[in-house]
């Protein structure tokens, strides 16, 4: 099993330190591998660097084919992918097969179009004297770090807009869940992308993936993950004065209006908070509700969350997995353990099952009310199924309550009124506001954060901004020695 691709190497061993990859359902050893160290970066950079000038000097109609090859192939792996990624995240069957695995054939497709379409202003004769056009050209070899909740989809929105637009990428993936990263990058070579356009070192934070922050040979850091690491790796690649692109950590707020649909909230409240096991930078985190409903939505979406089946994640009837690693969901439960003791309380879920579930990371669907607004289950990023809900009087208070965290990734509005519609998703600071929904993405539109969710897009056109960069060339068209406007250094004629 390909942990690592390094050119057009596939290895499980990219270093001595050995790993071992969990399946958090049940504990069981996925599979065990060397870690890449900071040699084996090296090589995966010398592999981009050698691969970027055809690839950067290809035609997008070139790249745009293999792109498409890629993509049809990917299709033809489905399976092998989805059962992959459960393996490595105990995320359901149904998700990845309905979900991650989908939607990165079809982001791989949109950058295969995508690919042709890189636009730029019409070239023209702005000052009169010279023509002037605009060239977007590739930054150079681009350094990735990924996280762990949706490995594949993850390294589809890292690679993708990189290589369309002519980059070559090394990619980082999270220690503990490589597998579908290796088989991403694996699998762009089977269909024809050329050796070093992709390249995937599978390996620690603080050894393979600053090793690439840091690395002379690196253009751009593109980095996914916590705000706490992303700060790190912004200064980083700061002091290198190299191009940085950061997708941070949320806490999305959702925010339920009296006039909404109060059976469309409960249902989106609980989807939107426990998809992925509640890990995932957009998840709804904290509901708003406005007074008069707070009570009937808190039973209802107590009620649907107890509905949800917990069990074996390869059971296309399970609804909810184990969290990624026993890890996180001591984490989560630490959360949860401190906001009951500063006095909340939950509605319904607030611990680890037991039974068969105790051999798994799992925990159960947790609703939590009387929590302040300033503490810490309602200000930081769980990263687990769990939803605060707190009352809300007045629309300013609602609009005033949703924007205050730090984060700014992504957030909704539940109202059928048009007019509060519109002033969410004027007024609520996040990359993203759905209205009357709650998580649903596609390839054409972007999908990036503001404030403490960082800077820059991934997905749709908008990701080639992070992917390229402008270069005006202004060309003479009046053919004379001396040009107007240097009267600015000759007075007279010389
Ligand atoms: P993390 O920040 O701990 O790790 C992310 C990646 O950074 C991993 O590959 C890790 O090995 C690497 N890393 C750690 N230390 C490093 C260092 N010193 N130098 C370079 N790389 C280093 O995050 P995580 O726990 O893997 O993932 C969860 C986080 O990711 C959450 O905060 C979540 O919100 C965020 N996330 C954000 C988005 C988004 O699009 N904004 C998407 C998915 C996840």
């Amino acid at each position: 099993m390909s942990h690592h691709v390094i050119g057009a190497d596939s290895l499980t061993d990219a270093g001595d330190e050995r790993f071992s990859v969990i399946n958090p359902a049940d504990g069981s050893i996925v599979s065990t591998y060397g870690l890449a160290d900071a040699a084996a970066v090296d090589e995966a950079v010398a592999a981009a660097r050698k691969a970027y000038p055809e690839w950067s000097g290809a035609t997008p109609k070139e790249r745009s084919d293999a792109l498409h090859r890629f993509a049809g192939l990917l299709a033809e792996r489905a399976e092998e992918f989805a059962h992959a990624e459960v393996r490595q995240t105990g995320k359901p069957i149904r998700l990845a097969t309905e979900f991650d695995v989908p939607g990165t054939i079809d982001n791989t497709a949109f950058f295969a179009g995508a690919a042709r379409n890189l636009e730029g202003k019409a070239a023209a004769e702005y000052s009169g004297d010279h023509t002037s056009m605009i060239r977007r050209e590739p930054v150079g070899v681009v350094g990735s770090i990924a996280p762990w909740n949706y490995p594949l989809q993850m390294a589809a929105w890292k690679i993708l807009p990189a290589i369309a637009a002519g980059n070559t990428i090394v990619l980082k993936p999270a220690e503990i869940t490589p597998l579908t990263s290796a088989l991403y990058a694996r699998t762009a070579l089977d269909a024809g992308v050329p050796a070093g356009v992709v390249n995937v070192v599978s390996g620690r934070g603080p050894v393979a993936g600053a090793a690439l922050v840091a690395h002379p040979g690196v253009d751009m850091v593109s980095f996914t993950g916590s705000t706490a690491v992303g700060r790190q790796v912004g200064a980083a690649a700061a002091g290198a004065v190299k191009r940085v692109h950061l997708e941070l950590g949320g806490k999305a707020p959702f925010v339920v209006f009296a006039d909404a649909d109060l059976e469309a909230a409960a249902h989106g409240a609980v989807a939107a908070s426990l998809i992925n096991s509640g890990q995932d930078c957009t998840a709804a985190t904290r509901a708003y509700v406005a007074r008069p409903v707070f009570g009937a939505f808190v039973e209802r979406v107590a009620e649907l969350m107890g509905s949800v089946v917990l069990g074996d994640p390869t059971d296309p009837a399970t609804d909810l997995g184990p969290l990624v690693s026993f890890a996180q969901r001591d984490r989560v439960a630490g959360f949860v353990e401190r906001a009951l003791a500063a006095g909340a309380k939950a509605v319904t879920g607030g611990y680890a099952p037991g039974d068969t579930l105790s051999e798994g990371a799992y925990y159960a669907p947790t609703v939590i009310i009387n929590a302040a607004q300033d503490s810490e289950i309602v200000q930081q990023e769980v990263f687990g199924p769990v939803l605060a809900v707190l009352p809300f009087d007045t629309d300013d208070e609602a609009i005033a309550l949703a924007n205050d965290t730090p984060y700014g990734l992504a957030a909704s509005v539940w109202t059928r009124d048009v007019y509060r519609a519109l002033r969410g998703s004027s007024e609520l600071r996040a990359g993203c506001v759905w209205v009357n929904d709650h998580i649903p993405i596609i390839s054409e539109m972007p999908h990036g954060g503001m404030r403490g969710s960082g800077f820059g897009k991934d997905l749709s056109m908008y990701s080639f901004d992070e992917y390229t960069q402008v270069k005006h060339v202004m060309i003479d068209r009046t053919g004379v020695a001396a040009k107007g406007w240097q009267r600015t250094i000759f007075a007279g004629p010389h």
